[in-house]
């Protein structure tokens, strides 16, 4: 493949990361509007192989803002890597949208050509699903402004930012919503799939602070959904995931907060976790709106276990102390860092641990009911983990203003779980891949039975479990699915089919 397209301004934003002789100048910018462009391998969204015209492509290219990347482009192989290491797809073209225009002419070119699309906001989807093999990525990393009103208490997030860019720009006016536990997390698929977050129990999911969307929907039109125009898709956007369209941006409902929250973490002893999980389930319901405990248990490459429980309290240490009495009663921690923090700090502790370019294995569910049936698999899975890597088994905590939404006032159906649940390992040799995933199948057989539907932004599962996860909501969505995208345009997600049968 001889060509790209590379706009001066794609030339001058790359320039700092390429050795300079990697870079022939003079013939990049010479090509960038009259080159040959070569013919295109890619796959339809049914993987049919098909021939794209380089002419196409340069017209293509030549309606963006943003560039269009080809396997051969500066810049390429960065732009497809995303947060899971364990994925490693080549995608026919990347566009790198830079505004609602662009996103409008790249669902447009994908839809004549039946292109295969993924939709990458933050990259950071577990299954890896916002990367795709031979098709056209759409990808918003450039669109990635967060931008607040304090009078109205709202932010307008663009749909590629980061949760990091969102809890700053709040914070900077001691404002807040629900965002997810590690920021370097894309705000778009967070949102779309649901949102858990430390201030989740205070203020619902992230989805359910959400004003309004700007979508592009599978037809390259662009509209608003909010709870006056486009309701049904404002519902479905709320939790339906990236299945109805690309969201280029979001509006968000702030709420006022002390910046400086309590948090930290509370570990435990493997030997006494069992009596500190106990505890935890038995006075989940008890516990102030204000706590969040989410829960790990763990086994460390030095073949450690122990039991780890993050705190985040929105509140003052006083009240802090109080929520937290039985927890520090119940069994002495080994450790306990929980102390007046500021929630942007909260924010980011988790950022390390969970770095970009390892590999990652999750299989996980929502808990209903936690009970003492459930603790004894969940200790028995760590201890029977025995490779040299991390391992855990992880617990998000939910409830609270949560589960005061009604299950059919968004598209997220699973308002009364307690938890949402997860195995999990990473690791970086590829000659562990075999031994991770049979770890991770035979842990989760176990768990499974005490879990009822999943989270659809941790993996896509087409076994029958969707339809369990989005429950009394399932038929609504597969109708909003057949109205705005009878192709299937957006498939790459946990993906609700059309009904072909339906009259359009
Ligand atoms: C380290 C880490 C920590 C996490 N912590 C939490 C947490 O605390 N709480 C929680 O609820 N979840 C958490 N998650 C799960 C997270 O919600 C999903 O991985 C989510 O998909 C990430 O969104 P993204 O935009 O970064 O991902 P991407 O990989 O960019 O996108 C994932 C999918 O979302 C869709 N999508 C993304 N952006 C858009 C958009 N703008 N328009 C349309 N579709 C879009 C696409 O279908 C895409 O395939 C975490 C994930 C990771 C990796």
């Amino acid at each position: 493949m001889s060509v790209i397209l590379p706009r001066r301004r794609f030339i001058s934003s790359t320039l700092a990361a390429i050795p300079a002789a990697a870079l022939p100048f003079g013939r990049l910018f010479a090509a960038a509007d009259d080159a040959v462009v070569e013919d295109v391998e890619a796959v339809t969204s049914d993987r049919k192989q098909i021939i794209l015209k380089g002419a196409d492509v340069r017209d293509f290219a030549a309606r963006l803002r943003g560039d269009l990347l080809l396997q051969s482009s500066v810049g390429y192989d960065t732009a497809r890597h995303a947060w899971n290491g364990a994925f490693d797809r080549h995608p026919a073209l990347i566009a790198r949208c830079s505004g609602p225009a662009d996103v409008m002419e790249a669902v447009k070119f994908a839809a004549a050509h039946q292109l295969l699309v993924s939709v990458r906001g933050g990259g950071h989807s577990l299954s890896g699903q916002c990367v795709c093999e031979k098709g056209l990525m759409i990808d918003l990393a450039q669109m990635n402004s967060a931008r607040v009103d304090p009078a109205r208490r709202t932010a307008t997030i663009e749909g590629g930012a980061l949760l990091g860019a969102l809890d700053r720009e709040a914070l900077a006016h001691g404002l807040a919503t629900t965002a997810g536990t590690v920021s370097h997390t894309g705000v778009g698929g967070l949102t779309l799939g649901g949102g858990f977050g430390r201030l989740g129990r205070k203020f619902g999911l992230a989805c359910d602070n959400v004003r309004a969307i700007d979508l592009v929907t599978a037809d390259g039109k662009f509209l608003i959904a909010n709870s006056k125009e486009n309701k049904d898709l404002f519902w479905g956007l709320r939790g339906g995931g990236g299945n109805f369209g690309v969201a280029t941006s979001f509006e968000f409902q702030l709420h006022r907060v002390n910046p400086v929250m309590v948090g930290g973490d509370l570990t435990y002893s493997f030997a006494d976790a069992p009596a500190v999980l106990k505890f935890m389930f038995e006075s989940a319901a008890h516990v102030p709106d204000e706590l969040n405990m989410d829960v790990s248990l763990l086994r460390l490459p030095n073949d450690q276990r122990m039991l780890s429980i993050n705190v985040c309290y929105n509140g003052d240490a006083a009240g802090a102390d109080k929520a937290l009495a039985g927890m520090r009663s119940i069994r002495t921690p080994l450790a306990d860092t929980v102390a007046l923090a500021p929630y942007v700090k909260l924010q980011q502790s988790g950022d390390a641990r969970a770095a970009a370019g390892r590999k990652y294995y999750i299989k996980g569910g929502f808990v209903q009911q936690s009970t003492d049936a459930l603790i004894d698999v969940m200790m028995a899975t760590i201890a029977d983990a025995k490779l040299p890597l991390p391992q855990a088994v992880n617990m998000q905590q939910a409830g609270g203003a949560i589960a005061r939404v009604k299950p059919t006032a968004t598209a997220f159906a699973q308002r009364a779980i307690q938890y949402n649940m997860f195995v999990l390992a990473s690791w970086a040799d590829p000659a562990q891949s075999q031994s991770v995933g049979e770890w991770a199948h035979s842990a989760w057989k176990k768990i499974e039975p005490h879990t009822h539907g999943f989270y659809v932004n941790e993996f896509n599962d087409d076994s029958g479990r969707l339809k369990a996860t989005y429950g009394v909501n399932y038929d609504r969505l597969v109708a909003l699915k057949t109205r705005y995208d009878r192709n299937n345009l957006f498939r790459l997600n946990a993906n609700v089919q059309p009904n072909p049968s339906a009259r359009a």
